[in-house]
């Protein structure tokens, strides 16, 4: 059977959970109340308040900091316990997602990929291609376009080797050639648009 009481401050019959144990007795007032009291009484008290809000500051930094650590201790355990999946070696130097150690990863990717059989992966991409053919033009045509806007690297280098006639090597050797070419097209595009 639940149990009630009577709030004296807002008289309120409530289930006794609502009430405070103080001193191994009920409150007299309800939770709510005493809540709203204590908010009441910090509102007519500015100092207490600004004392109240620092205190829980402090509480909450000082558990954040504690939270950190326990956080850290775990991974930490988890670490420790963290094997390669091949050959057993510890893992604790590495990310915690991490299954195999470098050696065996290679090993496994090697292995994965000749499992795989290669034409028939190249006959479902060219597969894929052909039936994407539309989507695929879109992408790239925007991918270009977006070069072309920015100006990038590679858009330059294109348009020096195809235009121009610089090989990859000469483009290497002379990166300033990149930022020439840069600046004539920008100075080209901006004589066109204010001749518009
Ligand atoms: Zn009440
Ligand atoms: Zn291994």
């Amino acid at each position: 059977m639940v149990e009630f009481k009577i709030c004296t401050k807002c008289n309120d019959k409530k289930e006794i959970s609502e009430f405070q144990i103080k001193k191994g007795k009920y409150t007299s007032s309800c939770k709510s109340c005493v809540y709203a009291n204590h908010k009441i009484w910090l509102l007519n008290n500015p100092e207490k308040l600004k004392r109240y809000r620092n205190n829980s500051k402090i509480w909450h930094s000082k558990n954040a900091e504690e939270n950190r650590e326990k956080k850290e201790k775990i991974i930490l355990e988890k670490k420790a316990k963290n094997l390669c999946k091949r050959c057993g070696t510890s893992l604790f130097d590495r990310i915690l997602i991490a299954k195999y150690c470098p050696t065996c990863k290679k090993k496994q990717k090697n292995e994965v990929w000749n499992k795989n059989d290669y034409i028939k992966n190249k006959k479902t991409y060219q597969d894929y291609n052909k039936k994407n053919r539309a989507k695929i033009n879109l992408r790239d045509s925007k991918k270009e376009k977006t070069k072309r806007e920015q100006i990038a690297d590679r858009y330059v280098s294109k348009l020096l080797r195809e235009k121009n006639g610089y090989t990859v090597d000469q483009l290497k050797e002379n990166p300033e050639l990149l930022e020439i070419k840069r600046i004539l097209i920008q100075t080209k595009r901006l004589c066109k648009t204010s001749k518009n």
